[in-house]
């Protein structure tokens, strides 16, 4: 199956940072076959051509951090900072279980795919003894979606009687968790650079999770050759919490663990101090950085120009939607560029490297930046084709500032792995009204069941 995109303008994300005001791109199965200037040849055979006037084509993105079954606990604490935030909703996701999980990790990935992403990292810590498969229920929800996910199997064994945040009755103890993890591992894990389901290993925090069980963990996924992900550097009441109890900031907590390496992403990396951002660029370990969660939970800004000059990698992520009600991942390349800007000033991050971060960045996170995150021949075709000729981008001469300035986007067309998965700005995978209705559905029944009525 060969398809051919002409017409567009193209944002290649090489490492050049190769444009075309109008060029074409061709794929070929799952991969991309050609792409270049002007139109493609005349005489190239095509099962389907695409007019793409007026429209951008850029890589698909990457989102480096979320918590798909938190779609069904949007609305929840909506003054709250990160502790208390998560105090109120403990609780609530003590109810998970597969239905649940499943009908709020769909919607959440059809949020995610109409927004442009064509690879979704998923952290999923809350298993609860009688929840029944919650990473296999949101593995089945990627496959129904039809993008990537790279599903980090959480954990947590730190529970309030031994000092920790989340309530007893939430956390796994040290060796079940380990279990699980290894169990999933075996399971699903596909290392070929076509996969779309990997796992990684992601005990959730310095906060809900044993030193032993963060140690074990490194082990394990260094054993198994998978990557290592953790929440780190979030608050300030983190650093305060982490300085009182083990007499150095999260950052030195972590490496004394083992938690540092090209083998480990780190969601938000907030509160850094220039050690700490030198500790992370030299042994090149990745962050996912979250703006819209980071603001609406009043956590702070991410020094993230310092850290991709310090040489750490750096992605973009939605986070959970229960911290970010929009769940998409477009609109966090204008959250990035603002926040960066209100960091660092006006010049601090433009449009394209909000989209670098949205791709390149974020597939050198996940460790496939050699198959994903551009548009360059013999990569996988995962493309998004944006139209651009509506009231909201008309007259932007630039796509490129169009898409990040500007409102997101319609998607005239998402591709991933060659397949079509959005098409005229809707699911070709999923009937949107059905996975809607089944959200909201779910969402009230885990309300009730935690004794909330509304
Ligand atoms: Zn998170």
């Amino acid at each position: 199956m060969r398809t051919v995109i002409e017409g567009a303008a193209i944002a290649t994300v090489d490492a050049a940072g190769t444009e075309y005001a109008e060029g074409h791109l061709v794929v070929n199965g799952s991969h991309i076959e050609s792409v270049g200037p002007g139109a493609a040849p005349d005489d190239l055979p095509a099962d389907r051509r695409v007019d793409g006037r007026g429209c951008l084509l850029t890589p698909g993105f990457v989102n480096t951090h979320h918590h798909l079954y938190q779609w069904a606990t949007r609305g929840f604490a909506q003054q709250s900072d990160l502790f208390n935030w998560l105090v109120e909703l403990y609780p609530v996701w003590a109810g998970l279980d597969e239905d649940i999980t499943r009908a709020a990790a769909t919607a959440g990935l059809v949020r995610l795919a109409r927004t442009g992403c064509t690879t979704a990292a998923d952290h999923h810590y809350v298993f609860p003894s009688d929840g029944g498969d919650l990473l296999g229920a949101t593995i089945d929800a990627a496959a129904e979606v039809g993008i990537r996910l790279h599903a980090v199997r959480g954990s947590m064994d730190r529970g309030t009687a031994a000092g920790g945040l989340p309530p007893d009755s939430l956390v796994e103890d040290t060796d079940t968790a380990l279990a699980g993890t290894a169990d999933a591992i075996d399971r699903w894990h596909d290392r070929t650079p076509e996969s779309f389901v990997r796992i990684a290993v992601g005990p959730c925090s310095p906060f809900s999770v044993s030193a032993e069980l963060m140690t074990g963990a490194a082990d394990l996924a260094r054993g198994a050759g998978v990557r290592l992900h953790t929440h780190l550097a979030e608050t300030i009441e983190e650093e305060k919490q982490c300085l009182a109890e083990f007499g150095c900031t999260p950052v030195d907590y972590a490496e004394r663990l083992g938690w540092t390496g090209a083998d480990v992403w780190l969601a938000h990396g907030v509160h850094l101090s220039d050690d700490a951002i030198r500790t992370l660029g030299t042994t090149r370990t990745g962050v996912a950085h979250c703006p819209t969660s980071n603001a609406r939970l009043g956590a702070g800004i991410a020094p993230v120009a310092d850290l991709l000059a310090a040489g750490a990698p750096v992605g973009l992520g939605a986070d959970g939607a229960a911290s970010n009600e929009d769940g998409g991942l477009g609109i966090e390349l204008r959250q990035a560029m603002y926040l960066a800007r209100l960091r660092g000033g006006a010049g601090a991050c433009d449009a394209r490297r909000a989209l670098w971060l949205a791709t390149m960045g974020g597939a050198a996170c996940l460790g496939r930046d050699a198959e994903l995150g551009s548009l360059e021949s013999g990569k996988l075709a995962d493309v998004a084709l944006w139209r651009l000729t509506g009231i909201e981008h008309a007259g932007i001469a630039d796509p490129v500032a169009a898409l990040v300035f500007g409102a997101l986007p319609p998607l005239a067309m998402l591709l991933a792995g060659g397949r079509t998965v959005i098409e005229d700005d809707e699911s070709s995978m999923v009937t949107e009204s059905d996975v809607a209705r089944a959200l909201g559905t779910a969402s009230a029944r885990l309300a009730r069941k935690a004794g909330i009525t509304r």
